[in-house]
């Protein structure tokens, strides 16, 4: 289904959005001087663009800490003025919006769990109608790629045009390197989707520890994505939430400056041609991958046209066994990755098995 979005890219948070732009700040505001404190050691970084700081925290656990509440809003206001920096916090209902607006934050996000929630995001799209606050919509916490694209619509339907992403990662069942799995492939085909809608990327909750941080981050930058939200605290081993994966402000800068920023397009010939060339030689190997595709399909279903012959299930599992067994050995001779071999004949055998039923059950 075809997104209906319109928005003022270059207007998310003035007229000159800075790119990439740099969200940072505490996960919570813990206390007036733990917000002020770190606010001014970021400005100091002389890169953050944005002060991010969590009043209101929507936990996995009624147990774990759920944020200070609106007297906090004073002081992520205050910090914000102390240091120019434009503040920004998470929104989950009609009164945080109204509160918010009314203490002068500059920007409101949709956390990932409202984003899933479709009444909860028409109740705040409703309540910002007729403002112009820049909203950003982080990712729903399920990898549904309609129900963050909804939240979006939703939002812009309420006459919002400042409008921005959130990639922060999805929640799985299995055990993962990650907090939340970056699943890529989605903000991807959000760019596809809505194409130039800025995207920024939390990698603080894909990491869910500060070790991977830098890697999340430029991943991020080499998928050009528009900017990077990270959450950082001037004592993080002291956080009331989120303490795994918050550096401290000196520790952002640091990331900050290794980061590697690459352009989109290239301007020099020589460089552009040398580029075309290869393209030209992915598009080849591509239009061979689809041949062969084709190919391994009709071959299936001559398998399914003599099962039905022969009265034989589509699926026989010491042969789908050995199938895998003998591909992720070939594929680790050739360099590729388990699970990327894995993936890739999963998808192959299940269209096979869907070619051999059509012919089977014709
Ligand atoms: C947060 O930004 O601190 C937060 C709660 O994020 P998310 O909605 O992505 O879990
Ligand atoms: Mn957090």
């Amino acid at each position: 289904m075809e997104a209906h979005i319109s928005f003022e890219r270059q207007r998310l948070i003035g007229l000159d959005a800075p790119r990439p732009l740099i969200i940072s700040g505490p996960c919570s505001a813990e206390s007036e001087s733990q917000v002020l404190q770190t606010a001014l050691a970021l400005k100091k970084l002389d890169r953050v663009h944005v002060l991010r700081a969590g009043v209101w925290k929507p936990r996995t656990r009624p147990s774990n800490f759920e944020g200070i509440g609106s007297v906090a809003l004073a002081w992520v206001r205050a910090a914000g003025k102390a240091t120019g920096l434009p503040t920004a916090i998470e929104v989950a209902n009609s009164r945080h919006v109204e509160e918010a607006l009314k203490a002068g934050i500059d920007i409101l996000w949709i956390g990932a769990r409202s984003t899933a929630n479709p009444f909860a995001v028409q109740e705040i799209a409703d309540t910002l109608r007729g403002t112009d606050t820049p909203i950003l919509v982080k990712n729903p916490v399920n990898p549904d790629i309609e129900l963050w694209i909804g939240a979006l619509e939703r939002v812009n339907k309420a006459g919002i045009t400042k409008l921005g992403a959130i990639h922060r990662g999805f929640s799985t069942f299995e055990r993962s390197k990650y907090r939340n799995k970056p699943t890529w492939e989605i903000p991807i085909e959000l760019k596809r989707r809505v194409p130039g809608l800025p995207i920024i990327c939390d990698p603080s909750h894909i990491c869910g520890r500060t070790e991977t941080l830098q890697e999340v981050a430029q991943n991020a930058l080499d998928l050009n994505f528009d900017g990077l939200m990270i959450e950082s605290h001037v004592r993080p081993g002291e956080a009331l939430s989120d303490a795994k994966q918050q550096l401290t402000p000196e520790e952002t800068g640091q990331l900050l400056s290794k980061l590697v920023f690459r352009h989109e397009s290239v301007t020099d010939v020589l460089t552009r041609t040398k580029l075309e060339e290869l393209r030209e030689r992915i598009n080849k190997i591509d239009h061979e991958v689809l041949n062969i595709m084709a190919e391994r399909m009709a071959v299936a279903e001559e398998i399914g046209s003599y099962k039905k012959q022969n009265n034989i299930t589509i699926l026989q599992a010491s042969r789908w066994d050995e199938i895998v067994r003998t591909r992720l050995e070939e594929g680790q001779e050739k360099n590729l990755t388990k699970d990327f071999v894995m993936k890739l004949f999963e998808i192959i055998h299940r269209e096979s098995i869907e070619h051999q039923s059509r012919v089977m059950n014709e």
